[in-house]
């Protein structure tokens, strides 16, 4: 099948597993980069003339894709344009731009409030979407507003911050996945570059102590919010910590259901962090799935509480 267009370049059968950090899964039957809305508009155009499902791919450091990979067409969206507005203290990145870049690149030009991202893997399409966070922080503190593609009206919009939903991992663009982001600016404050750069350091630090070091997706599933009275005493009792929003960590849950170390073919439940299913090397998306039920199983049968998927399943 042939592009409509001139300027994509659509492949045919192009492995997924190393543009995922969990390192496992197919090929996509066919698969694109675009850097561009123009470039998005035409493998829309194309996915739609040929019939085919898509599916939008950043980093890919969220995403299990399944042994047969995907069976329709992948865009990667490659958007990078970086913008710094010193005046403003603004920078304007598309979607494609590494966390790793923001954070950087923030921290250079003097700015502070994207420190606690140091170390998350992916794009900052992909943090928005699903909101993510650590130590307390969240993408959405910092975003002002978002372009993005909205495939039914074949329109680009810009979502004011109280306008993308940003909540617990998610955000209008994981509600709508007729959404598909473009860009964004991200509102930061003058900062101190030395303090800014050891603070992104001792989290990296931080993150290397508690984070398994093998291929994964990070945390595998979301923290349940958990009613059960006795169980919410039992976790402060145990571990010391309050409840963050109410919720369990999954991974404590897991733990618990004494399934650190849990082997399924080629993958286990990490021993350093319960809450991460790591690839031991040769390990198969349906080694991920066997395992990730038999913990939703166990979970659910300990404690009465049922776990959900963090990770975006791709072509299951
Ligand atoms: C070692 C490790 C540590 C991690 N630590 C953290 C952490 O501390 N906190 C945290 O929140 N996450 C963490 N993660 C998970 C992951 O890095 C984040 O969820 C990241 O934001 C995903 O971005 P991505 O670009 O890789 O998205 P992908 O994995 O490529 O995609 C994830 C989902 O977002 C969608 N998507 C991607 N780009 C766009 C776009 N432009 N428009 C619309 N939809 C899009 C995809 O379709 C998919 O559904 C960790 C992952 C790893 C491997």
């Amino acid at each position: 099948m042939k592009s409509q267009g001139i300027k994509i370049n659509i492949q045919e059968n192009v492995p997924l597993s190393p543009l995922t950090t969990f390192k496992i899964g197919g090929p996509a039957r066919f698969f694109v980069e675009v850097s561009s809305e123009e470039e998005l508009i035409e493998a829309l155009q194309y996915a739609r003339n040929n019939d085919l499902r898509f599916f939008i791919l950043g980093g890919g450091s969220n995403v299990l894709v399944n042994d047969a990979g995907f069976d329709g067409l992948v865009i990667r969206i490659r958007c990078i344009e970086f913008y710094v507005d010193v005046e403003k203290n603004k920078i304007k990145v598309g979607a494609g731009v590494s966390l790793a870049k923001v954070v950087k690149d923030s921290i250079a030009n003097n700015f502070t409030g994207m420190e606690w991202a140091a170390g998350i893997p992916g794009t900052i399409g992909g943090a928005i979407r699903g909101n993510a966070r650590a130590f307390g922080k969240n993408t959405g503190m910092t975003i002002e507003s978002v372009s993005a593609f909205d495939i039914n009206e074949m329109k680009e919009y810009v979502y004011a911050n109280e306008e993308c939903q940003f909540e617990y991992f998610g955000s209008v663009f994981k509600l709508k996945p007729n959404l598909i982001i473009l860009s964004a600016v991200i509102k930061l404050e003058k900062g101190d570059k030395d303090k800014s750069w050891n603070e992104a350091m001792d989290i990296i630090k931080k993150r290397n102590v508690i984070h398994p070091q093998e291929s994964s997706p990070g945390s595998f599933f979301l923290n349940p919010v958990v009613a059960d009275e006795k169980l919410r005493m039992r976790f402060e009792k145990d571990t010391g910590n309050a409840l963050r929003d109410e919720k369990i960590p999954a991974g404590w849950l897991i733990e618990e259901a004494g399934l650190k170390g849990k082997k399924m073919g080629g993958v286990m439940v990490s021993e350093k962090h319960a809450n991460f299913v790591v690839n031991l090397g040769a390990g198969t998306a349906q080694d991920v799935m066997m395992l990730a039920s038999l913990i939703k199983m166990k979970v659910r049968n300990e404690f009465g509480v049922q776990l959900k998927e963090e990770i975006q399943y791709v072509g299951f």
